[in-house]
């Protein structure tokens, strides 16, 4: 027995059941649907939102409702988790059947991958044994068009019982269809009448031993036939569900548990086994979904996915899977330095011309010396920084990983990794986590929400913070191009960045598994579980999309949420740095407090008071000690990493402090906005205190060792 949910004080994933309409008149749609098959996109081309999507499976972890409408009718639209079942395997899988089930929506459109009808049929046929009212919407047209697959959607409709339209989400135009459906529907101007799942005579023999009951004591508010088949089987966690959709214990009743013992008898006098009966309704609607594709659905077999599978030989094979991997990951940074370079110095360049300007304008309304310095040179400076450091890198990082992302690659690292992260006793999924750390750690951790296991899942949350997050990245790059490769740019200059760029992220992962393993042989001990990760066919991703989409989700996201913790930083770190007490700041006070130990790690007091104050975002680490050596020394315009690599090494910075600056920035406390998450994802303080505790502790040993050895030696 592993470590649980609740033995671990963590909460299960939102059940999300709670709608809210805009108007009474609202019709609820639930949308449903195996993992990757453009749910999400369905979603976003009618709700006109922007829910997070990406070709890999699992992606969705929350639920998310919208809005939309047609001439006669307004709908809220809930976007169900991405499941290839309803039996209630896995978390996700109970969230979608309750809401199928009890949320009562108007009708549920199940989106399916046109490429794969027949296995998404799966799906299909147990929604529309709970529910009338339910639209097939093939997915992913364009897809199958181009594997020669071709599908008679007129058949397939007519076999199922219900309306089965077609579209290619990417196209919103192409929804249009799926949007009259759903008022016909609702509106009751069409009249499903879905296919009755036959199942074996046995089955179906025990199922008319119990209806009869079920229907009178459901009062035909859920499907009795269904519910009879549940009952049936056992299905503990959809009996609790019914007990409280109705309020009452359901099998309470004399009537039904009489019938129940009867019906349970029949079938162990049949030889049916709990685990029997569930193969044989499996059985049957694998069967049956295969008849209903039979001769609708047809495909060249050999021009199947071959192409994929060629790729996929190159980016998962033992020989090159790591190599292409690591070229990858190196080609990004590159880009992502090299590109940032010019737009960073014109940014800069114009942010800090605008600075003097603000100066000259303070100085010819004669305002006082503490307005300008508060305003100009401590709010607006940092706020320069950040700007002109962090924008460049983002603008061109995020759309080139969406892009991987879209592609389908990523769920080929988390096969890469699987091996070392179950050396681990972790599962593969956690690089994927890590990837999403790469943009937000907060927004990584929430991901950890597709790791099944409780275990496996706190490991992935305790860890993320090793992957440096956005407001980690600018620092990295300023400070390995100051120091390691001279920060007078160039194009070779950029490429050795990359390289030891990719060396630091390296580090982190490496950290990872060691932070990893050491859990999971201590705290969290376990076995690691088995789990499936599906590689989802490689898709051309939608460059403009993907860019426009990254740069308003993404970018501009996380520059807006450092600039408004940057620009009352700024005025924080300006009142620290110029209130005196004696001769000296408040800053370089607490600074000097801190300095012995700091220098133990081969810091000094600056560094580490501005790491503790850019607690709400790291982001603001660098300006901090800007900032605080500028107030003691000359004012200079410090718009270029050349004289910025000047100050610092005015300040007593070497290549060693260079390196254990690096350091603990990859290994320190997780920023407020992370930490608020963890606790919110574990529901616990002790766990969130060691998602802060363990980085902080390791990052403060490799410090003080490094900066020891590198004293013994020079
Ligand atoms: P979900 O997991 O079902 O929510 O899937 P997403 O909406 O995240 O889509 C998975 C991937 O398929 C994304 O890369 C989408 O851009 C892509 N996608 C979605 N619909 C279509 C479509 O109709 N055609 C093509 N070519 N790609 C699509």
């Amino acid at each position: 027995m592993g470590l649980t949910n609740s033995s671990l004080g963590i909460k299960a994933v939102d059940s999300g059941l709670e709608i809210k309409k805009q108007r009474k008149s609202d019709k609820v749609i639930a949308l449903a649907g195996n993992p990757n098959v453009g749910k999400s996109t369905v979603f976003n081309g009618l709700t006109g939102m922007n829910q997070h999507t990406g070709n890999w499976p699992g992606k969705t972890v929350a639920n998310a409702q919208g809005y939309c409408s047609t001439k006669n009718q307004s709908y809220v639209m809930v976007d169900i988790p991405g499941t290839y079942s309803l039996m209630a395997h896995s978390a996700e899988e109970e969230v979608a059947r309750n809401f199928i089930c009890f949320g009562d929506p108007d009708a549920v459109v199940v989106v399916c991958d046109a490429t794969c009808l027949e296995r998404n049929l799966n799906l299909v046929l147990q929604t529309i044994e709970i529910s009338k009212k339910v639209i097939v919407c093939v997915n992913l047209m364009d897809e199958a068009k181009r594997k020669n697959i071709t599908i008679d959607l007129t058949a397939i409709s007519k076999r199922l019982g219900v309306p089965v339209v077609s579209t290619v989400a990417r196209k919103t135009k192409s929804l249009s269809v799926l949007m009259n459906t759903l008022d016909k529907v609702t509106g009751n101007t069409t009249q499903n009448s879905p296919l009755q799942i036959q199942y074996p005579e046995i089955i179906e023999e025990a199922i008319g031993i119990i209806e009869p009951i079920v229907r009178k004591k459901s009062l035909n508010k859920l499907n009795s036939r269904w519910l009879s088949l549940k009952l049936l089987d056992e299905d503990e966690s959809l009996v609790q569900e019914i007990n409280s959709y109705f309020g009452e214990d359901f099998l309470k009743s004399p009537e039904l548990f009489i019938a129940l013992e009867k019906a349970h008898k029949m079938l162990a006098q049949a030889g049916i086994t709990s685990d029997k009966f569930k193969d044989m309704i499996v059985t049957a609607l694998v069967n049956l979904a295969e008849r209903v594709c039979d001769n609708a659905v047809t495909y060249e077999k050999n021009k199947y996915s071959v192409s994929d599978r060629k790729i996929d030989k190159i980016l998962t094979s033992r020989a090159t899977g790591y190599p292409v991997m690591l070229l990858l990951l190196a080609f990004i940074f590159w880009i992502t330095i090299a590109g940032a370079n010019y737009p960073s110095q014109l940014i800069a360049d114009g942010l800090f011309w605008f600075q003097d300007r603000l100066t000259d304008f303070f100085n010819y309304i004669h305002a006082p010396e503490w307005l300008n310095g508060i305003l100009v040179l401590g709010m607006y400076r940092v706020l320069a920084w950040v700007v002109s450091v962090m924008l460049p890198p983002m603008a061109i990082f995020f759309p080139l990983f969406t892009l991987l992302e879209d592609a389908g690659y990523l769920p080929r690292v988390a096969y890469n990794l699987d091996k070392p992260f179950k050396r681990c006793c972790a599962c593969g999924k956690q690089a994927l986590t890590m990837c999403m750390g790469f943009g937000c750690n907060a927004a990584g951790v929430v991901g950890c929400r597709i790791i099944d296991s409780p275990r496996e899942r706190l490991l992935a949350i305790l860890t993320n913070n090793f992957v440096p997050c956005n407001g980690r990245f600018p620092t990295l790059i300023a400070i390995l191009t100051m120091f390691f490769i001279g920060a007078a740019g160039g194009a070779f200059s950029s490429l050795l960045s990359a390289l030891l760029l990719t060396i630091v992220i390296l580090a982190g992962v490496l950290i990872t598994f060691g932070v990893t393993r050491l859990l999971s042989k201590t705290l969290l001990k376990g076995v690691p579980s088995s789990f499936t990760l599906e590689l989802p066919p490689y898709r051309r991703p939608q460059i403009g999309r993907v860019i426009v989409r990254s740069i308003f989700d993404r970018t501009l996201f996380v520059l807006g949420r450092a600039i408004v913790v940057a620009a009352p930083a700024g005025l924080v770190i300006w009142l620290l740095a110029n209130i005196y007490i004696g001769d000296v700041s408040l800053l370089n006070h607490c600074a000097a407090f801190l300095d012995p130990f700091a220098q133990l790690m081969g810091l000094d007091g600056v560094i580490l008071i501005a790491f503790i104050l850019g607690f709400p975002a790291n982001e603001i680490v660098i300006p901090i000690i800007i900032m605080a050596y500028m107030a003691q020394g000359s004012i200079l315009e410090l718009d270029s990493l050349v004289q910025m690599k000047q100050l610092f090494v005015d300040n007593g910075w070497s290549w060693v402090t260079a390196i254990c600056m690096m350091m603990f920035s990859l290994m320190h406390w997780p920023c407020s906005t992370t930490l608020m998450t963890i606790k919110k994802e574990t529901n616990s303080k002790k766990w969130t205190l060691l998602a802060a505790v363990i980085p902080t502790l390791i990052g403060i040993v490799a410090c003080i060792v490094f900066a020891s050895i590198a004293r013994l030696f020079l």
